[in-house]
């Protein structure tokens, strides 16, 4: 208010002038000064407390690091479900086999077969759009802290254990710096047209992600009693055996899943899990994680445009 007082205005009356000279020398003299006075002295003082603050830096930020990484690594608490589902969704394929098709295989079984020039089509595109590979650990990270992701992420899943996902899938990848997670069944491990132990330890070593997918593709929401350590605590062990890392993250076959299995899973140790695409559960988002099926119909454009809708 007192600065409108202070642009020369034609005042016609004595005594409004004599009174608009006296605000002016009140008023825009001697608190502007102040409030100059004070957003410097305010100034000062950050600029003290960035110049002090340096000499104590004794380690180098590591390379990359930005005002936003630092946010999100003093973000310790991990976010509530609201949160979680309020980011958007990283797009997440999951893939079965990758194999040209037969005279035997069926329809709806071509879903989950992925000719394999089709499949290199579908990862040419998505290296071409510029998207980037994330692992589960980035993943949660982004979900429970808001860690900062690649500007394009997405995430590549391989379920059941075939083996051809080691032979065409692993390569292709390798060829566009991509990274995968491959949810591994454990009872098929070695047997014909799936993966052996040996290929699973050096999918880990090459820094792809192996989880769980249960011992022999049960729906978990059967499971009773001494089923869970056959199909859960047993496989985790093995896997973990066989690549000499933590086994954090679980698919569900099929996809199913019931919030009461849920505490089940947290009970032995996972971290996240992933489901297909239904509807996330509203109290626990990091253990309905959505996916969707790269259908071997899908051409790279249709693969695109289905990723864009449906992780939103
Ligand atoms: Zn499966």
């Amino acid at each position: 208010m007192q600065f409108t007082l202070c642009p020369n205005r034609p005042f016609t009356r004595f005594t409004l002038i004599f009174f608009a000279v006296f605000f002016l020398i009140v008023s825009c003299s001697e608190p502007a000064q102040q409030t100059e006075n004070t957003a410097a002295s305010q100034e000062a003082s950050n600029i003290q407390t960035v110049s002090a603050s340096e000499p104590k830096a004794e380690t180098p930020a590591p390379e990359g690091t930005n005002i936003s990484d630092a946010l999100a690594a003093s973000e310790t608490k991990v976010a509530d479900a609201a949160t979680i589902l309020a980011r958007k969704q990283v797009p997440i394929l999951c893939y079965h086999q990758i194999r040209n098709w037969t005279n035997r295989d069926s329809k709806s079984a071509k879903d989950y077969i992925v000719p394999e020039e089709t499949f290199r089509a579908q990862l040419k595109m998505l290296y071409d759009s510029g998207y980037q590979t994330i692992l589960p650990d980035q993943l949660y990270a982004y979900l429970t802290t808001g860690a900062p992701l690649p500007p394009k992420p997405i995430m590549l899943t391989f379920d059941d254990t075939d083996l051809d996902q080691f032979t065409v899938a692993a390569p292709t990848m390798q060829q566009y710096g991509f990274k995968g997670v491959f949810f591994i069944m454990t009872v098929s491990l070695g047997r014909p047209r799936y993966m052996t132990r040996a290929q699973v330890k050096e999918l880990a070593d090459a820094g792809h992600v192996i989880g769980s997918h249960t011992w022999d593709h049960q729906n978990v929401k059967k499971l009773k009693g001494q089923d869970w350590v056959t199909q859960i605590d047993k496989p985790t062990e093995q896997l973990k055996a066989i690549t000499g890392k933590e086994i954090k993250y679980f698919a569900y076959p099929f996809g199913l899943w019931s919030p009461e299995v849920i505490p089940e899973l947290k009970k032995r140790g996972f971290t996240a899990a992933f489901q297909l695409s239904t509807k996330r559960d509203p109290e626990e988002p990091l253990f309905t994680i959505r996916r969707t099926i790269a259908s071997g119909y899908w051409s790279p454009g249709t693969l695109h445009n289905t990723m864009l809708e449906r992780f939103k």
